[in-house]
């Protein structure tokens, strides 16, 4: 719902859900994530208009993910809660990126927010003063970066979407997780860049691999990467 309304401005709590189509209101037993989907055939029951499987794909991504950082933090770890926050931030903005090429600023800047409210209590792994300055440092770094950019090339490289983004999971991961988000997102965008995108010219969503990234890194984390450096 997130995903379809935001890039169009429409509110997020009225109308309920319902048809794009006909409009007609959709009942609670045929609003069951997965389940109405299939028992629908992906169609709307009054006028058969298609219900687009993004739907269904977020449907499946959201609850395999809690799953994994069930599995990985278990209830008693504040990370598990704290993922959970994240990723129901990172989800919508991964398909509204990868839709629209945007990053809205209604989901970044609350998520900014929460990172920071997160930090202040106790039990967080990252503390408020190592996530309020690794939020300034990435903030600045990107912001110079965006600037030399633009002077340099003429057009812009780095979208405002991606630096508030980027800011935002600062605050969430700390100064030792960050680079790591950088990194992978970096790497994947780059393999995409040359492997699917024809027109170089052209920008495209890396928003999405900061999406991807960080809740690949929340799901694995750092203690993995430690133990494993240790073992080897
Ligand atoms: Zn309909």
């Amino acid at each position: 719902m997130l995903i379809y309304r935001i890039p169009k401005k429409q509110s997020i709590i009225f109308p309920g859900s319902h048809c794009e189509s006909c409009k007609k209101a959709i009942p609670i037993y045929q609003n069951i994530p997965i389940i109405s989907y299939i028992l629908l055939r992906g169609k709307c029951s009054r006028c058969g208009a298609k219900i687009h499987w993004h739907h269904l794909l977020v449907e499946i991504i959201t609850p395999l993910l809690f799953l994994g950082l069930f599995f990985r933090y278990g209830l008693h770890d504040f990370r598990f809660y704290k993922y959970i926050l994240l990723a129901s931030f990172l989800i919508p903005i991964f398909f509204i990126d990868a839709i629209n090429q945007i990053i809205p600023h209604v989901l970044s800047i609350p998520l900014l927010i929460s990172g920071i409210i997160l930090a202040i209590i106790p039990g967080n792994d990252v503390g408020i003063v190592n996530a309020l300055l690794t939020g300034v440092i990435v903030f600045s770094l990107l912001l110079l970066l965006a600037w030399a950019y633009q002077k340099l090339r003429g057009v812009e490289g780095l979208g405002g979407g991606d630096i508030w983004l980027l800011t935002g999971l600062a605050i969430y991961f700390g100064l030792t997780g960050i680079p790591y988000i950088f990194l992978l997102s970096a790497l994947m965008g780059i393999i995409y860049f040359l492997i699917f995108v024809k027109d170089k010219s052209k920008p495209f969503a890396y928003g999405t691999f900061i999406a991807v990234a960080a809740i690949i890194w929340s799901v694995i984390g750092e203690d993995t990467i430690f133990n494993l450096l240790s073992f080897l």
